[in-house]
């Protein structure tokens, strides 16, 4: 347990000190299991400690889910209908700005174009809905990244270390793609 707390520490440090969340926003999980650990509502990527985790069941609901992210549907669905053990949600600021503009976005830097080669942006559905939950656990099942549309970034995969490097290269590209 220590060692993926330890690790969600590290990438909620580098997700804020990035600028890809502001003070309050995104959250993080991974699988354990049949459990997921995941970060308490309310709290801040940029500090997170040991308290501002909560573990979770994957199917079962529990007294302790409210106590939890916002977004804890997305991070059950997407467990649930996925192979990926770690989530991360961030609100990064070009990627929210391009996704005014359109309905996928597709770098035109070089390691965007083979990293990410396009990303999906749907609708911004309500946040903590069952309707969002399933929109990102479907696309999730086949790629790495999708945003919502004036929300913010969900990334997925076996580490939360590969899904929050997806979001900063998503970012770096977003940047590039701004300056058209
Ligand atoms: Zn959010």
């Amino acid at each position: 347990m220590h060692y993926h707390i330890r690790k969600l520490i590290q990438v909620g440090r580098r997700l804020f000190e990035e600028g890809l969340v502001d003070a309050r926003a995104g959250n993080l999980s991974v699988r354990i299991g049949q459990k997921m650990l995941i970060t308490r509502r309310g709290s801040h990527l940029g500090t997170l400690k040991e308290h501002d985790f909560i573990l979770l069941d994957i199917t079962k609901t529990s007294i302790l889910d409210s106590r939890a992210s916002s977004e804890l549907l997305v991070h059950r669905e997407v467990y649930v209908k996925t192979q990926n053990l770690a989530l991360v949600h961030a609100h990064p600021t070009a990627v929210v700005k391009l996704s005014f503009r359109t309905k996928k976005i597709v770098p035109k830097d070089s390691e965007g174009k083979t990293l990410l080669k396009s990303v999906k942006v749907i609708p911004n559905l309500p946040s903590g809905s069952q309707k969002l939950a399933e929109a990102i656990s479907d696309i999730l099942s086949q790629d790495k990244l999708v945003v919502v549309r004036s929300h913010g970034v969900f990334s997925a995969d076996t580490d939360p270390f590969y899904a929050y490097g997806h979001i900063s290269v998503l970012e770096h590209s977003c940047k590039i793609l701004l300056d058209d």
